[in-house]
């Protein structure tokens, strides 16, 4: 990594525990290697990505059905989808400094970090077992699932006969997802418990090239929509090489996240799964998971398009995205200029000085019960609003002197730093115009 991307990525791991976004796992003993904990903001930040995504995927299509599976799974599920046979990384170990890598993580044949040789690859298994129940022998192990996508297909014909979906039709699920990668790394980008949000489309055979694309294109309008930049996005199709064994063709949308090798690094894959996972589950349990058209009598084993994407990952490039610093009469700041959709305070409450606290407070009051809202009292007005930038909060409401006569609040808004001064009565009406449609082109 060069200076400035080490620089950045601390910058904003540091920006994260200050505010209260994210934080190592077990840290005051120790910490446990990549693993997060989510924060008052960064649980907001994370329900604000997982809400967008539930709406854009099923909410508002007719022909997507949400669910939501057990995590520790039946382990004829991995046996049938294959993963128990494949689903492992060949690695390869540093033989002078001990580091370890994924094979198809490195170039060359000697060690990124020191230069020493490596090791011949060795397979590395990436599902975590456990035990179910009191036996602790072959017979109790179970599986923590390593993606959400497998009891989607195992609940295919469950979820046909309880809502009559006719194809073209999918399936969603978003939640935890657990890997026991070889090298964790990169702050939220690789950990080994993350979560996933993941639509499988089941279509007839000869449609689904037509879906493929489809549903390409409307991702990358879900990843725009966020408000990440549109320079540091971009669809990659898999070559030959790189397919995975049941896709006959695959696209990833990447971000240019700052430690990626080639400056690209993956954030979801869209890929056609052909009839791959239903045809193995009907060979696994012996049950009919074809689909039935009542029309014309016929039955089919339906293609799946799939788009499966990663929530910390997403949540990464939000936050790179949104981090910047810029001098602002004469001193430094560092803003969060995240999306106002996004952003998990989307005002905060700030009376100029002490004295005017319970005043404001009765301010305060009238719009907590209607957005994420903050109260600061705490240091000196330009520090409060640093804070506030810092935390991607997108207005500032100031109650100062005047407010006491004139019976007027100040909205600031975060990125433009442009006032406007509003009767506290249409406070509350304001702020919801300004947080459903932004603060106003032309100005105050
Ligand atoms: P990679 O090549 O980076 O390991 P992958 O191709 O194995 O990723 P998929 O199996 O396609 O990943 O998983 C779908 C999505 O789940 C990824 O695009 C990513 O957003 C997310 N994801 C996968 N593994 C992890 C992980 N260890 N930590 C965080 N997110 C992950």
């Amino acid at each position: 990594m060069t200076a400035d991307i080490t620089d950045l990525m601390k910058k904003l791991v540091s920006l994260c525990k200050r505010r209260g976004y994210v934080f190592q796992s077990g840290e005051i003993y120790g910490g446990l290697q990549s693993s997060w904990d989510y924060g008052p903001l960064g649980i907001e930040l994370k329900k604000n990505i997982e809400n967008s995504w539930w709406n854009f995927m099923v909410t508002t299509r007719p022909d997507v059905v949400g669910m939501d599976s057990a995590i520790i799974t039946h382990p004829d599920v991995w046996k049938a989808s294959g993963h128990l046979k494949n689903f492992h990384d060949p690695m390869v170990d540093c033989m002078k400094c001990k580091s370890r890598f994924r094979l198809d993580h490195i170039k060359g044949d000697t060690c990124p970090e020191c230069g020493g040789p490596l090791t011949e690859p060795r397979d590395f298994g990436l599902m975590f077992k456990t035990q179910m129940g009191a036996l602790e022998d072959d017979s109790s192990t179970v599986y923590l699932r390593p993606e959400t996508c497998q009891p989607i297909f195992v609940n295919f014909r469950n979820i046909v006969n309880a809502t009559r979906q006719k194809l073209p039709f999918g399936i969603a699920q978003m939640g935890k997802a657990f890997r026991n990668e070889i090298t964790a790394r990169n702050f939220i980008f690789r950990s080994r418990e993350f979560e996933q949000m993941e639509m499988e489309f089941f279509c007839l055979p000869e449609e689904a090239e037509k879906w493929f694309e489809f549903w390409l294109d409307e991702r990358m309008k879900w990843y725009y929509g966020l408000g990440i930049k549109s320079r540091n996005l971009r669809t990659r199709r898999h070559d030959d090489s790189e397919l995975a064994h049941y896709a006959s063709s695959c696209f990833d949308i990447e971000y240019t996240f700052p430690f990626a090798t080639d400056g690209w690094g993956e954030l979801e894959g869209v890929a056609n799964r052909t009839d791959y996972d239903l045809k193995a589950h009907i060979e696994g349990s012996g049950q009919d998971l074809s689909y039935h058209d009542q029309i014309s009598n016929t039955k089919t084993v339906p293609y799946v398009i799939e788009s499966s994407g990663g929530i910390g990952r997403t949540m990464l490039a939000v936050l790179l995205d949104a981090y910047r610093e810029e001098e602002v009469e004469g001193r430094e700041r560092v803003v969060l200029g995240l999306h106002r959709n996004l952003a998990p305070i989307k005002a905060a409450v700030l009376p100029l000085s002490k004295k005017l606290s319970e005043n404001a407070m009765e301010v305060f009051d009238t719009i907590r019960p209607l957005f994420p809202v903050t109260f600061d009292v705490t240091g000196s007005i330009g520090k409060r609003y640093r804070r506030m930038d810092e935390a991607g909060t997108p207005f500032c409401v100031t109650y100062d002197f005047d407010s006491l006569d004139d019976k007027k609040v100040t909205i600031r808004e975060r990125d433009s730093l442009e006032q406007m001064r509003i009767p506290i009565e249409t406070l509350a009406d304001k702020l919801k115009d300004l947080i459903d449609n932004g603060w106003p082109e032309e100005g105050i």
